[in-house]
């Protein structure tokens, strides 16, 4: 999606050899426009799967979850780090390692917004060895339902998660594939000359 690619050029940070900073509008301020222009994209590329619910993770895939969810004419549901006082129902429940953080969190979804026999779409904002989304597809099993697909707005194609998600059979679509950060600047996939 070149709007993305445009927008991860100018204005994302490597801030070391796997890691990019795109604060100023994706995981901290949020630029609702090019947002949108996210939803519309993985709502046309997922237009022939059927889906039921978008299912993201707290905080940063919320935004394009929305915005696709909107789009598809469906409601998103996210996933939960920390339980509250408020969640005492039942629940799906599994372990996240988190890539950034490099901790482990129970991550929780109410049963009551899960049910049998949905279509889900997963969104996340980032994939990196693909520990978040085998969480969520791993929840949806648990509810019986079905992952129809995996929606990625930036994917490290370094890292193993894409491959990972891939040979496990899930259709993975992602917005902007970076091939490296070799000497502190982004490469996308397509771009990369071998
Ligand atoms: P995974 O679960 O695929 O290993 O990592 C994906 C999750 O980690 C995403 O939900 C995202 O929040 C975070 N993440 C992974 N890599 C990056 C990165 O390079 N930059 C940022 N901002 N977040 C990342």
């Amino acid at each position: 999606m070149e709007l993305l690619k445009e927008k991860i050029r100018q204005e994302g940070h490597v801030l070391n050899d796997k890691v990019l900073k795109v604060d100023s509008f994706l995981n901290h301020q949020i630029d609702p426009e090019l947002m949108m222009a996210i939803g519309e994209e993985f709502a046309r590329r997922f237009a022939d799967t059927g889906v039921t619910k978008v299912l993201t993770i707290e905080s940063s895939g919320i935004a394009a979850a929305l915005t696709a969810a909107l789009k598809l004419n469906v409601k998103v549901v996210f996933a939960r780090k920390k339980k509250s006082a408020l969640m005492n129902e039942e629940a799906y429940v599994t372990q996240v390692h988190s890539f950034t953080k490099n901790e482990t969190n129970e991550v929780t979804v109410l049963k009551k917004f899960l049910g049998a026999g949905e279509k889900i779409l997963i969104i996340d904002d980032f994939l990196a060895n693909g520990e978040a989304a085998m969480g969520l597809a791993r929840i949806v099993e648990q509810a019986g339902s079905e992952v129809v697909g995996i929606g990625i707005v930036i994917e490290k194609a370094f890292q193993d998660g894409g491959k990972r998600l891939r040979e496990s059979g899930f259709r993975v679509e992602s917005l902007a594939r970076i091939a490296t950060f070799a000497g502190g600047e982004v490469q996308f996939a397509e771009e990369c000359v071998k």
